[in-house]
């Protein structure tokens, strides 16, 4: 056992840190000012090589792994949170959902433009009745017509969906299915190439107004059957087995704001000078920081241990469920000390305190909330349900 990351890894996280705070920090700042996608940006990020850890070279990736696509993760989160989002859209959601359960011609075709940041991608999953259910709350439909489904219904929350080329969108094909699940299917979309698609945003204070979410709307939206990932009724299973994917690239995520809400209260304890000295001398001060330092390196710990478990070929969801709750205790708390640390100025937007902890709430609801991984991991530790009993997919083939 060796908790040290390996040189190459090591290497790998200074460069994505190099890159991020060149490239994703002022410029990015004129995208949040204009409101436009940051297209540029997600490229330069593909051309720098950020999406293409757990993907063979033939395709444009680097067969780096996942432990590498946690690094960057947390890298890109801790520099410039809202480019976190493109660490599920561009690699470890989207491109990978298709290249995981794919065709060869549709890995072919949708992967290697996904991860080189030239065409962008959604995964559209939640809607509007209930994220936390989404096999109950799906209400829309595909209907197959000849050569293509015609796709109608709603999705929300879907991020990066008024910019997307390509997205992993899931409908119900058989409304009749018992249990309701099993009449879900996966689609790859494309809603630059058909009518029938709208995504309107939502508004979301604190968050990107560049890289953003949307509700949509699929108004007879055609799908071509060749877009079909995976066999009728199979989507949920592609679903659930695509979150634990969203869970390591969340954890990491959670894992550098955390990092950032910790640096950003180290700094400001020991230059703010109160009744004659820095506010770090209190032992009360202190004693956060201490907490959310430990919380902190516990929580890294945990999301580099779902990386490496992939790296091995496998995929848990006790290791991914854990790892993203935990995130999430830890970054709350990260945020919350930072909160308490700035004092007034925690409220003032030139600190970065109240734009971390409206990531951390964001990361905190998705691949599931803090309730949902509650009843994952407790009903996995009470024996109620298994969370290993699935046999979850991953093609990852690793370096060579
Ligand atoms: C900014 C943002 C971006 C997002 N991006 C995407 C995306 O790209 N693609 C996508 O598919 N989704 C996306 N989501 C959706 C996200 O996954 C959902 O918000 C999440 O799954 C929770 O669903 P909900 O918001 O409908 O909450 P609900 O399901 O309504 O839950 C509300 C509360 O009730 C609790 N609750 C629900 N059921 C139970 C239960 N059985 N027991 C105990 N408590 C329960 C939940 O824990 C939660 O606290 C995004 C969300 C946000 C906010």
């Amino acid at each position: 056992m060796n908790f040290d990351l390996p040189a190459d890894m090591a290497a790998l996280k200074e460069a994505t840190a190099d890159f991020a705070t060149r490239r994703l920090t002022e410029e990015a700042e004129a995208f949040e000012r204009s409101g436009e996608f940051a297209y540029d940006l997600i490229r330069a990020m593909g051309e720098t090589g950020l999406f293409g850890a757990p993907f063979p070279e033939d395709l444009g990736g680097s067969a780096a792994g996942f432990l590498a696509v946690s690094v960057i993760a947390e890298e890109v989160s801790r520099i410039a949170p809202a480019y976190g989002y493109a660490m599920n859209m561009q690699c470890a959601t989207c491109p990978y959902t298709i290249y995981n359960w794919g065709s060869p011609a549709q890995v072919e075709r949708f992967v290697p433009g996904l991860i080189a940041g030239e065409s962008i991608g959604m995964f559209a999953l939640s809607e509007a009745g209930g994220g936390s259910d989404p096999a109950g709350a799906m209400r829309t439909t595909a209907r197959r017509e000849g050569d293509h489904y015609v796709l109608n219904g709603s999705k929300m929350w879907i991020t990066f969906s008024h910019a997307a080329d390509v997205g992993v969108l899931f409908a119900r094909t058989d409304p009749k299915a018992e249990p309701a699940h099993r009449g879900i299917s996966a689609f790859i979309v494309e809603p630059k190439r058909f009518e029938g698609y709208t995504a309107q945003p939502i508004d979301l204070p604190g968050l990107s107004k560049s890289l953003r979410s949307c509700e949509i709307f699929l108004d007879d939206f055609k799908v071509p059957v060749e877009n079909r990932l995976g066999d009728e009724g199979e989507g949920f299973k592609i679903a659930m087995n695509a979150l634990e994917y969203g869970r390591l690239t969340v954890s990491a995520r959670l894992t550098g704001i955390a990092q950032a809400a910790l640096d950003a209260s180290v700094a400001y304890a020991n230059e703010r000078f109160v009744g004659g000295g820095p506010i770090a001398r209190h032992q009360l001060v202190q004693e956060r920081i201490a907490d959310a330092t430990v919380a902190v390196e516990a929580a890294r710990l945990m999301a580099y241990r779902i990386g490496w478990t992939m790296d091995q070929g496998r995929v848990s969801t006790r290791v991914a469920s854990r790892a993203k709750y935990f995130a999430t205790q830890a970054a709350r708390l990260a945020g919350d000390v930072a909160r308490e640390v700035f004092g007034g100025n925690a409220l003032a937007a030139e600190y970065p305190v109240q734009r971390l902890n409206a990531y951390i709430d964001m990361l905190t609801v998705g691949e599931g909330s803090e309730n949902v991984q509650r009843i994952l991991i407790g009903e996995d530790a009470l024996g109620i349900k298994d969370a290993t009993r699935h046999t979850m997919r991953n093609r990852f083939v690793g370096a060579g």
